[in-house]
This record gives structure tokens, C-alpha cells and sequence, in this order.
């Protein structure tokens, strides 16, 4: 998806705005509508834990072998074998590891009571059991809270934590507890609601893939006036 940034208003004072003022502009920069195409909540989930380690593309291939195999929900996936789900979901990589993880997540839904008991629980509570499924962790558990049952989180990837500390957020944050820091912040930061707080993780997905990349290109980014990173050469 190529999109380029639209025109963000420039801080004449070259002064690191307040957070809530750049997620805005981040987020006016990038118009993007329905980021994470699904047409089921579990399927959000599954697509949580495919990405892992590989690219959307090989995801979108494993999901289609699961549709059309009858096989994607939490009661199908859990009664699947091993073997089974192995071949289905070959082409997101590491399939021994996925499927174990797939099966853990769909055999914790089944017991968990499914969606409708998901909708009866506090955020803070479901974030706490989902960690506790073995190979979900922070990242995945944020994405299928925001994207699969519309909870106001925030998915600090790699990404959101990259551009924040070039840009200057998080000028003596420690680096080992940068995700909780950068999660905790954003979601402050949009008022805690979970769509924008999905417009805003795709935002930070488009900047960082296609602007600031790991060599950035400063000279397009909207930012480059109140940018750390950049003006400090
Ligand atoms: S100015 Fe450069 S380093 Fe700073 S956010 Fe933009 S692309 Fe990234």
C-alpha cells in the first residue's frame, strides 16, 4: 500500500509538539480505511499470530487455505490436527511453532466462552488472559484487542517505538520497558478511543515503511522541523 504523507501544518518554533497534537497530524498524514480487513473477529486473531516474523502477503495466502479448508474458527482450529494445521498455514513460516500457538489461542476461546463472554470482560482482565496463552505476547495480544474485539490499545510495534525515539519522545525512556512506555503514552494520547487508536498504528506502519525506514529519508518527512533525530544531524 503506497500511500505519501498529505501536508502536516509546521511548527514555525521547530519545538516538539505535544503528543496528542503529532498522533493527529500522524494520523491526518495517512488516511487509510479498514487497515486489517476480516470478516470474522477470529479470523483478526489468527492473522495475530500468522504475522508473526513474516509479511502480511504470506499471512493473507495461510488464511485463504484456512477459509477454504473450512477452518477458520476458534471450534474448527481446535479440533484440527496438528498436522492439518501445519499444511494449511504453511505459507506464514515457522509452521510447527504457529500452529501450536493458532491452536493454543482457539482452544483458549472455546474455553473461554467465545466472544460473547470476551464482550463481558474488562480490558485490563482480557489483556491478562491473553498473555497468559503460551506464545502471545504483548504485540500480539494488543492487536487482537484493538483489531478483533475494538478495545482502546494500542499496538507499540517496533515501528511506533523507532519513530518516537527519533523524533524525541522518549528521550531517557529506558529501553527495556519501551513497549509498556510507548503504549501507555499513545493511548493517552488519542483519548483511548480504538479506532483511532487503529488509524494510528497504521499511520506509524506507513511512515516507518515507507518514509522513516531504517536509513530515513528526512528530506520527505513531514516531521523533519521537530525532529530530533534530524536535527541533530
Ligand atoms: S525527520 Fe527523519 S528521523 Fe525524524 S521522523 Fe522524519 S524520517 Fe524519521
Amino acid at each position: 500500500m503506497a500511500i505519501r504523507p498529505t501536508e502536516v501544518p509546521v511548527n514555525p518554533e521547530g519545538v516538539l509538539p505535544p503528543l496528542e497534537r503529532f498522533a493527529a497530524d500522524l494520523i491526518a498524514a495517512y488516511p487509510t480505511e479498514q487497515w486489517w480487513p476480516a470478516e470474522t473477529s477470529f479470523e483478526v486473531m489468527a492473522g495475530a499470530v500468522l504475522v508473526q516474523n513474516t509479511r502480511w502477503s504470506n499471512v493473507e495466502h495461510a488464511l485463504a487455505r484456512m477459509r477454504a479448508a473450512d477452518c477458520l474458527s476458534a471450534e474448527a482450529v481446535s479440533s484440527c490436527s496438528p498436522d492439518r494445521l501445519r499444511v494449511l498455514i504453511k505459507p506464514a513460516g515457522c509452521q510447527s511453532v504457529k500452529a501450536r500457538r493458532l491452536g493454543n489461542l482457539a482452544q483458549w476461546l472455546v474455553d473461554f466462552g467465545g466472544h460473547r463472554q470476551i464482550a463481558k470482560t474488562r480490558t485490563d482482565e482480557l489483556r491478562a488472559r491473553l498473555l497468559d496463552i503460551n506464545g502471545v505476547g504483548p504485540e500480539t495480544a494488543d492487536a487482537i484487542l484493538n483489531f478483533a474485539c475494538g478495545r482502546p490499545v494500542f499496538v507499540a510495534d517496533r515501528y511506533a517505538q523507532r519513530l518516537l525515539a527519533r523524533l524525541g519522545y522518549l528521550n531517557g525512556c529506558d529501553k527495556a520497558g519501551r513497549y509498556e512506555t510507548v503504549r501507555a503514552m499513545l493511548e493517552a494520547s488519542v483519548s483511548g478511543r480504538a479506532q483511532a487508536l487503529q488509524d494510528l498504528h497504521a499511520a506509524t506502519v506507513l511512515h516507518c515503511q515507507q518514509i522513516c525506514t531504517t536509513v530515513p529519508q528526512c528530506s520527505l518527512c513531514p516531521f523533519q522541523q521537530v525532529c530530533h533525530r534530524h536535527c541533530a544531524g
